[in-house]
């Protein structure tokens, strides 16, 4: 088994943005960093493709991972929701939950829109869990899909729900102050998960003699399992701080199925919005700045949004004419020699913004800059393998 590091799925849109890419590019430089192996998971089935034909998918993948190379992030493996051999195993999975007890039907309320985007259980209505929240808007008392702008209607029919009582908190925050959200989540997360749906979307399974329509979140949620399968050990997941509820929610439903699963580091990145300082001109996609800048300025404005002690961080595009006139006195950079691999702690610590920051104010005055082994791997400079 390979000790891996991941991201949890992301789903591809048309136009790739610089936030998007964050966290494959911290498990890619951490990957490199600690020896662990990359594992970028992705979305692939799911409302955002819904009416787009199979080959426009993978074509929108396809142009994913070249940009991922394009701007020099080495991925070991790609993980997507759409792969048969993830199909085959969810079956699989969902029978031994049935033989568990712990995925069961039952008759029970729900309220859904029209378009079907959002069907919650009416006893969980002001639920914070539920994953249907990103789309659902509550309008003087009465909730509503954000999508159709319709009001939720109640329907009474039998669904399948997933027991949800984790125990233990085996996830580790790092940096340390995110521990105590996390271990909250942890705890509270005890109410039944509604697992079928109604909207003809994704995938759907037989179980007590009748057809399941499965809702797209729970899909990809036993991720850790089929990772294990494939021959990775999940040792760390890297994932923004607006993404902890699906991390707690999908590591503990994969607990249910690996009791083996081991303990696992939650790298939890701030929220980052990158601005071009002037509201009226937006920053372009990760494609038209590789286009107009280079990777290098870019990959540099990326690691200097990783300010780790930060909770939200706004990051000005002007960083990169500075990492441009700083670039350019490119020789006055010494590639560092170390090539010992570090701890995840200290890798972390290793990859601040705060640093590449003065990385950049460094190349632009000084004669000579000794470059860390993170550095080297931003500047594409003696890479450790000479
Ligand atoms: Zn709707």
């Amino acid at each position: 088994m390979q000790p891996c590091i991941l991201c949890l799925p992301i789903t591809i849109p048309s136009e790739v943005k610089l936030g998007l890419a964050l966290t494959p590019f911290v498990v890619s430089a951490t990957s490199e960093l600690t020896g662990l192996a990359s594992v970028c998971c992705v979305n692939l089935t799911g409302l955002r493709y819904e009416g787009m034909r199979v080959r426009d998918v993978s074509n929108r993948f396809d142009r994913f991972q070249k940009l991922m190379a394009r701007i020099g992030f080495p991925i070991t493996h790609y993980w997507a929701d759409n792969n048969p051999h993830h199909f085959e195993r969810l079956q699989l999975y969902c029978k031994t939950l049935v033989n568990a007890g712990m995925l069961q039907p039952r008759s029970a309320t729900t309220l859904i829109c029209n378009c079907g985007a959002v069907e919650v259980v009416e006893e969980a209505i002001n639920s914070d869990w539920s994953m249907d929240h990103k789309v659902m808007d509550i309008r003087e008392g009465q909730p509503f899909c954000k999508l159709c702008n319709t009001q939720l209607r109640e329907t009474r029919r039998e669904c399948l729900f997933l027991d949800t009582h984790f125990s233990g908190n085996p996830l580790v925050a790092i940096p340390g102050f995110y521990q105590r959200e996390i271990d909250t989540l942890q705890e509270s997360f005890n109410q039944p998960l509604l697992v079928s749906r109604q909207r003809k979307i994704g995938y759907e399974l037989r179980l007590f003699d009748r057809t399941w329509q499965l809702d797209t979140d729970f899909c990809w949620s036993i991720l850790f399992c089929s990772l294990i399968e494939n021959g990775f050990e999940p040792k760390a997941v890297v994932v923004s701080n607006r993404s902890l509820k699906p991390l707690v929610w999908a590591y503990g439903v994969s607990r249910k199925l690996c009791p083996d699963l081991a303990q696992v580091t939650a790298v939890v990145t701030p929220y980052v919005q990158f601005e071009t300082g002037d509201p009226a001109r937006p920053i372009g996609s990760l494609a038209q700045l590789l286009d107009r800048y280079g990777r290098t300025p870019v990959r540099l404005l990326m690691a200097s949004s990783l300010k780790w002690n930060k909770k939200e961080v706004v990051a000005e595009s002007s960083l990169i004419f500075w990492a441009l006139k700083g670039l350019a006195r490119y020789l006055v950079a010494v590639p560092s020699k170390e090539k010992t691999s570090f701890s995840l702690q200290k890798t972390i610590g290793l990859t601040d913004g705060h640093g590449v920051d003065k990385l950049i104010s460094d190349l632009r005055k000084l004669n000579r800059v000794e470059l860390s082994p993170y550095h080297n791997l931003l500047l594409e400079k003696g890479s450790s393998n000479e």
